[in-house]
């Protein structure tokens, strides 16, 4: 198979160009045995009109699978954080397993008929033992792996772990849980908690810590979703992250405070973010959605401090959050849809240099054995965008694409 005359954005692509090779240049891509075998420049003329931008496929590090497509059921909080995390807890009580199934199959094949290669989930977890959810998640996990690589969290109110023996427990299901995983793959359960203005903060979140220590796992938190400024979770675990030398093993999502925070604040604690190597996700839809004034126009966006992040060398990721829920009626599993509202949110121009939040740095955030750069030798899983230049790039037209997998396109099937 041969891809030709595409674009690829630079942050996705590890090619020894040489030197003096103009900044416009399309690729002729060829592909042997689902791998990435040669590359050539295809043209370098200024007035040369690609046939398409071409990425590597995308990894979402942060969705709620197990509650999708519920907002028919439970309607939508309409701007109330807390509202909607009431609204789905009745509902949850009613949860059985073929309904989880149905639900996250669903999104499964959403995210995958998408052009997403990997994804991260997390599972409602508010009581000690493992609810219904992780074994459907697990079976699924099972069914869909090679299209597919998934990872899972518990969330859990931070509260909860104020309770030594229910959260050690606790714990303990969730290191069982990795056990059922394929590492080379990059599979992986992950401990987590729901971190907002609690009191006794430190204590809470080192018990966290100790708790993934002792078992070995990986920490990603929902943190700060909400625009108090006092609200300082992140850099609280940024700085239990370098104090328990867990660096790189915990990521990040929301962090909406950041934004109202003062500048000198924020960027403080975005340089221990960088010292600890923590994984920041912004989740555009859903802090578009649930932030802000609703008896006006919201005049705050909600999305944590992007550009700031990168500045200081934070691994800043983009990703889907929930779909069709109480906390967000909208959207589909569509990461690049995600992204083209993160863009315009945090004004991130050129739209094509920030490709890297929805492909190498959730990468990166997952640990997949695939780092997500474009190089001779690399799986030929990719994204052909429609788009031919980065002005196209969040058009109707321009996001239209052709999924390859392991070097063929995907077949468009019946949803699930
Ligand atoms: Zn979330």
């Amino acid at each position: 198979m041969k891809i030709s005359n595409v674009l690829i954005p630079t942050c996705v692509r590890d090619f020894a160009l040489p030197a003096g090779t103009p900044e416009h240049v399309t690729f002729d891509i060829h592909i042997e045995n689902g791998a990435l075998a040669q590359w050539n420049i295809a043209g370098a003329a200024t007035n040369n009109i690609a046939n398409g931008i071409l990425i590597s496929a995308m990894v979402d590090v942060h969705l709620h699978i197990d509650k999708t497509y519920v907002v028919q059921e439970v309607g939508a909080a309409d701007g109330d954080l807390f509202k909607a995390i009431n609204l789905m807890a009745e509902h949850r009580a009613g949860w059985t397993a073929s309904d989880i199934a149905a639900r996250m199959e669903r999104a499964l094949h959403d995210a995958y008929q998408h052009g997403s290669r990997a994804l991260r989930t997390h599972l409602d977890w508010p009581l000690r033992d493992a609810p219904t959810a992780l074994a459907v998640f697990e079976q699924l996990r099972d069914a869909w792996r090679g299209r597919l690589t998934m990872q899972c969290v518990s969330l859990t109110p931070l509260d909860f772990f104020d309770n030594a023996f229910d959260s050690e427990d606790l714990a303990l299901e969730v290191a069982c849980a990795d056990q059922t995983c394929n590492k080379a793959l990059g599979e992986a359960a992950l401990l987590g908690a729901f971190v907002y203005r609690n009191e006794r903060i430190y204590d809470k979140l080192q018990r966290v810590f100790d708790l993934a220590i002792k078992n070995s796992l990986l920490l990603d938190f929902h943190v700060d979703e909400g625009l108090d400024a006092d609200a300082r979770g992140l850099r609280a675990i940024a700085e239990l992250t370098i104090k328990n030398n867990y660096h790189g093993k915990v990521t990040c999502g929301h962090a909406c405070s950041l934004s109202v925070q003062p500048t000198e604040e924020a960027m403080q604690t975005l340089k221990l973010c960088a010292q600890a190597g923590i994984h920041l996700v912004a989740l555009p839809t859903t802090n578009l959605y649930l932030q802000g004034a609703w008896n006006a126009t919201p005049l705050e966006r909600g999305i944590t401090r992007i550009k700031e992040a990168v500045g200081q060398g934070v691994n800043t990721c983009m990703a889907t959050d929930n779909v069709a829920d109480g906390f967000y009626p909208y959207g589909s599993y569509d990461l690049l849809a995600s992204f083209a509202l993160g863009v315009q949110m945090a004004h991130l121009s050129p739209a094509t240099g920030s490709l890297g939040m929805i492909t190498t740095h959730p990468a990166k955030a997952m640990g997949l054995p695939w780092d997500g750069m474009m190089r001779p030798g690399c799986p030929a899983d990719f994204v052909l965008l429609q788009a031919r230049d980065t002005y196209e790039l969040l058009n109707a037209t321009g996001l239209r694409r052709q999924v390859i997998r392991a070097g063929a396109a995907i077949k468009e099937g019946p949803e699930a």
